[in-house]
């Protein structure tokens, strides 16, 4: 057989529809996930991110379409895709007055675990997202990080192949989510395949082997991130900060070359600019000939943000 070796396919998805009172939440959306992937699901609130996860999830029954999960029929084999399936709720789905450990030995139980492979997989879900030492506390005593490490333990103790997570991150700490995105990784490392979903685009510029940008139900482009940022690789954006308010009027820099955008904020200007043409000095006369002071400046390459604010004409932050 000639050609690259095909990926396995864990999750097939094909023209799925789904609408909440003839309101389209989710638009023909096809998209695949092959085996040992990070495939990041990224767009903004509203974008039809839980209402698909939920539907992968077999909690919420789709319109029309087409899945299959580890190789079997979402439409008739449920139960088998429930085992196959780790879910990391959004809300935590943990009991505050019982160990940790037991926590987790409770939902790996709901599987069908028993005896010392209950225990041996309770102690390695416990690790796996840093928890160990913490097995015999309760989690009322736990920080907002560890609580979502906790419950991330709990779907995971019965070793599903495919490990589903809707925004996981929300509403923790810096230092908390980096422990979060950690715990990720080594799950990857370890063979588990992982559709995570989010609306931060710096997680999934970070962990996403692949990643899936949905707006208003429809999948609007999917790619790894360099593939993504492709077309904008010779852009950068330079923010200066001034002195005062810049004025439209007096402050004219649409005519030097290599300019792609100005945008005039409270104390400062975004410029975009291909780098191939464009010249920084030029930029820097023209401020400072228009009278004012430059007190700040930095450059950004093209992100996420820039392939989404293309694409839709929103900012992912709105
Ligand atoms: P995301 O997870 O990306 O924030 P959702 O899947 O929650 O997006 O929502 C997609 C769209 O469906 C939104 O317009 C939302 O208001 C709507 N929606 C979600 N759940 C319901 C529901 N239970 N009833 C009515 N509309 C809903």
């Amino acid at each position: 057989m000639e050609g690259e070796p095909t990926m396995e396919e864990i999750i097939v998805v094909e023209k799925l529809n789904k609408s909440y009172q003839h309101k389209s939440a989710v638009n023909n959306l096809s998209f695949t996930v092959c085996q040992g992937e990070i495939v990041g699901l990224l767009g903004p609130n509203g974008a039809g991110k839980s209402t698909t996860i939920n539907i992968l999830s077999t909690i919420l029954k789709p319109d029309s379409g087409n899945i299959s999960i580890g190789g079997y029929d979402l439409a008739k084999d449920k139960s088998k895709i429930k085992k196959f399936i780790g879910i990391v709720p959004q809300d935590l789905a943990i009991y505050e007055e019982i160990s940790a450990e037991k926590n987790v030995a409770f939902f790996a139980s709901l599987y069908g675990l028993h005896g010392s492979e209950l225990k041996s997989q309770t102690c390695k879900a416990l690790q796996q997202v840093g928890l160990y030492d913490h097995r015999a506390e309760k989690p009322k005593t736990f920080s907002g990080g560890m609580k979502r490490r906790l419950n991330i333990a709990c779907a995971i103790a019965h070793a599903p192949k495919l490990i589903i997570m809707d925004e996981p991150t929300v509403g923790i700490d810096p230092q908390s989510r980096n422990h979060i995105l950690e715990a990720i990784l080594t799950l990857r490392d370890q063979g588990s395949t992982i559709l995570y979903s989010t609306h931060y685009m710096e997680e999934v510029e970070a962990i996403a082997d692949r990643i899936l940008i949905l707006d208003e139900g429809k999948l609007i482009a999917s790619g790894t991130k360099d593939e993504l940022c492709q077309r904008f690789e010779n852009q950068v954006t330079y923010s200066f900060t001034l002195d005062r308010k810049p004025d439209e009027t007096t402050l004219i820099l649409s005519g030097l070359s290599g300019i792609q955008s100005v945008a005039f904020e409270e104390q400062g200007l975004a410029i975009t600019v291909n780098i191939t043409n464009e010249n920084l000095s030029n930029i820097i006369s023209a401020i400072l000939s228009a009278g004012y002071q430059i007190k700040a400046m930095s450059s950004k390459e093209a992100s996420l943000e820039t392939v989404f604010l293309d694409l839709t004409g929103k900012s992912l932050r709105d």
